[in-house]
């Protein structure tokens, strides 16, 4: 008698954990855009001033770099971590984030929304931007720390080849965006176009002086140092320079189809390297034949040339 109501009770909690688990495994995720392993861009826009390491803890330089954006946009942990400082100083917000490596990431000036000792996954928004941190464009310093040493955060974005989150994201319950007039022209916002922005000259025959010229891509605007994704996932197959398309990188991906990315500023991503879907591999630029800052974006399926426009 007894045995079986042991075997009873072993069956009933049997039953339990597996209705648990079950209930468990349907919990939402803390956030869409999250990803616990990854590496994010905290914001997507260009690096208007790169990292310039100070050679005495007291002297001069720059910790960090700064990659313009508009006030309000939404900033994302840019790796896993726990909230390790949020505050005000000397009228600046700022926030860190320990990571579990030990290096800290910093954002500044950002009105938090998360509080000291909260974890964070990679891609989840920790505040919104505030205005004021440069003189001319409303920017997002974000710095990096092991102990008391600075170090770049761009080469440290790159050698994870860190993802750009898609233009949707959740804001937090009760985060007050403030409202600023935007700085730059507002441009589409495309989940899979390696950039934002408007297109400045489309993929086709274009007047080029007294002749006509076929146009292999399509020439997006953004300003010099934004970072460009990759639309679809593959492999980097080539990463050169030549005096027509500049610094540029060429990308396979499945289904024969392959990206070219031209008149870049910076490779991020090396030859060979397999790439994901959103990973931001290169930032662009003006190099080659260029005479502004904008990403050429060109794409063919099995060597035939198409419009990327056409993929989208
Ligand atoms: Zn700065
Ligand atoms: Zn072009």
């Amino acid at each position: 008698m007894r045995a079986k109501q042991t075997l009873l009770s072993i069956r009933t909690l049997t039953c339990l954990a597996a209705l648990l688990a079950a209930v468990a495994m349907q919990l939402p995720p803390v956030n869409a855009s999250a990803d616990v392993g990854s590496k994010y861009w905290p914001v997507i826009g260009p690096v208007i001033r790169p990292f310039n390491k100070p050679t005495q803890a007291w002297s001069a330089g720059h910790r960090g770099i700064d990659i313009a954006a508009t006030a309000g946009t939404p900033i994302v942990a840019a790796a896993s971590g726990y909230i390790s400082w949020t505050g005000v100083v000397a009228g600046v917000a700022s926030i860190t984030i320990t990571h579990y490596d030990g290096l800290r990431t910093s954002y500044l000036p950002v009105a938090s929304s998360v509080t000291k000792g909260q974890t964070v996954v990679a891609g989840e928004i920790i505040g919104v931007l505030l205005a004021g941190h440069t003189d001319t464009a409303d920017a997002l310093h974000l710095g990096l720390r092991r102990g008391d040493e600075y170090l770049d955060p761009l080469a440290w974005l790159a050698s994870s080849l860190a993802r750009a989150a898609g233009p949707i994201r959740l804001l937090p319950e009760g985060v007050q965006v403030p409202t600023t007039p935007s700085l730059g022209a507002v441009s589409p916002a495309e989940s899979n176009w390696p950039v934002t922005g408007p297109i400045t000259s489309p993929y086709g025959w274009r007047p080029w002086g007294d002749e006509t010229r076929f146009h292999s891509g399509v020439d997006i605007g953004v300003p010099c140092g934004t970072p460009v994704a990759t639309p679809w996932p593959g492999q980097v197959v080539s990463v050169a320079y030549n005096w027509s398309l500049g610094n540029y990188m060429v990308v396979q991906h499945p289904g024969g189809i392959r990206s070219t990315f031209a008149h870049l500023s910076e490779h991020l991503a090396r030859e060979g390297t397999y790439v994901e879907a959103r990973e931001v591999i290169a930032l662009s630029g003006t190099t080659g034949e260029s005479t502004g800052c904008h990403l050429h974006w060109a794409t063919s399926r099995d060597g035939t040339s198409l419009d990327p426009m056409s993929l989208v």
